[in-house]
């Protein structure tokens, strides 16, 4: 049923439209066009004014012609970079690019298998229930487009997110996050005539970070800690210094103990400099934390894995549930009560110009997807 060679060449035509985070208009442009040629309802929502990008996140509706709860299926638009003038190389059964540039699978490999699903849905005519496709925006820049999603856009309470490599697989774990950001205020002074009269905020912050614990904390906690900013000349004193950072764990107690030893490391170092030079004000600690996302945890009794597992059985394939230690769009739906599992497209290592994929995975996730969709409407038919 799959047209493989028309899912290369849709695949083809999403790598070649720029797309970088915050420039998706011109792709949702064409992806529209597609989607209402067969037949969507097409909303897009503000999500761009907020994340500061040049559009929102696309949604489009199939009725679809079978009584069953509706499915959200869901993909990302936007790429890293370099993604800039893609010239995608399809050799031997597998696309790449000329190596100036990242391809792109991730995650318009995911955009052209479910152009390809609705293809076939409507020209075989097998029985399907609603569809929400939900393509988001600035997803590889913090989920913007989903944290800024018009969720009253969106009745599934149950779905899928195209995301990842396995094609035999699906996320139902991911992590919760917390962002930490850090400020210390020192005092500026000249550091060859009176380096006595400032307060170094780099050597302080840094003596902060010498005493964490930083990485793989235990199996399901990492931390890290990912910018440092500060100083202005060698021959300066630097009064300021920010250092960001992140803390993942799939268990919420543990990332509250692991973040909040990152903020008493950090005003235990400063508390301990005033006492020993009896300073008052300086120096001083600002802090932050932010929560990034919560923690996904879908049961192995939820129709989404269960769907997708015997969809794969019908295929003769297997179907493994698996954890991640990243963040997707999907954890941020779960948060808003959709519960979404994220399958794999056969992407291959992503966010690097040796980025790949095979068209053959494609096609067997077009049939798995073909495959849950029908049995979902039989089922509840
Ligand atoms: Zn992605």
């Amino acid at each position: 049923m799959v047209k493989r060679d028309r899912l290369a060449d849709t695949f083809r035509f999403l790598v070649e439209i720029d797309s970088v985070s915050k420039e998706e208009a011109a792709i949702s442009k064409e992806i529209q066009k597609i989607l209402e040629s067969m037949g969507a309802k097409i909303f897009i929502d503000n999500a761009g004014d907020r994340a500061g990008g040049n559009t929102g996140n696309l949604i489009a509706r199939f009725e679809g012609n079978a009584a069953a709860p509706v499915l959200l299926l869901n993909a990302h638009m936007d790429t890293v970079q370099p993604g800039k003038g893609v010239k995608p190389i399809l050799k031997d059964g597998i696309f790449t690019t000329d190596g100036t540039t990242i391809l792109g699978a991730d995650d318009k490999s995911a955009i052209a298998i479910l152009l390809e699903t609705i293809r076939i849905l409507h020209e075989n005519d097998l029985p399907f229930g609603p569809i929400e496709l939900v393509f988001t925006i600035c997803e590889e820049i913090g989920l913007q487009g989903a944290k800024h999603l018009d969720f009253s856009l969106i009745t599934a309470k149950y779905g899928y997110a195209l995301d990842a490599t396995d094609t035999e697989g699906i996320i139902t774990r991911a992590p919760a996050a917390n962002k930490v950001e850090f400020k210390v205020h020192g005092k500026d002074a000249h550091a060859g005539a009176a380096p006595e009269k400032g307060i170094n905020a780099i050597f302080l912050a840094s003596q902060a970070i010498a005493g964490l614990e930083i990485g793989r904390i235990d199996r399901e906690t990492t931390c890290n800690i990912g910018i440092i900013e500060g100083g202005i000349a060698t021959n300066i004193v630097p009064n300021l210094v920010t250092v960001k950072g992140e803390v993942r764990s799939h268990d919420e107690e543990k990332l509250m103990e692991i973040t909040d030893r990152f903020v008493s490391g950090f005003k235990t170092v400063l508390e301990n400099y005033k006492k020993a030079t009896g300073e008052e004000d300086l120096p001083r600690l600002e802090f932050q934390v932010e929560s990034d996302f919560y923690r996904t945890h879908i049961p192995e009794d939820h129709p989404v894995v269960t769907l997708a597992r015997e969809a794969a059985e019908n295929l003769g394939r297997k179907m493994i549930t698996k954890t991640t230690g990243g963040g997707a769009d999907a954890n941020i739906f779960f948060e808003k009560g959709i519960i979404t599992g994220v399958l794999g497209t056969g992407m291959r290592d992503m966010h690097t110009v040796r980025e790949s994929i095979k068209l053959d995975d494609m096609v067997e996730v077009v049939e798995l997807l073909v495959e849950i969709i029908t049995l979902h409407a039989k089922k509840a038919s």
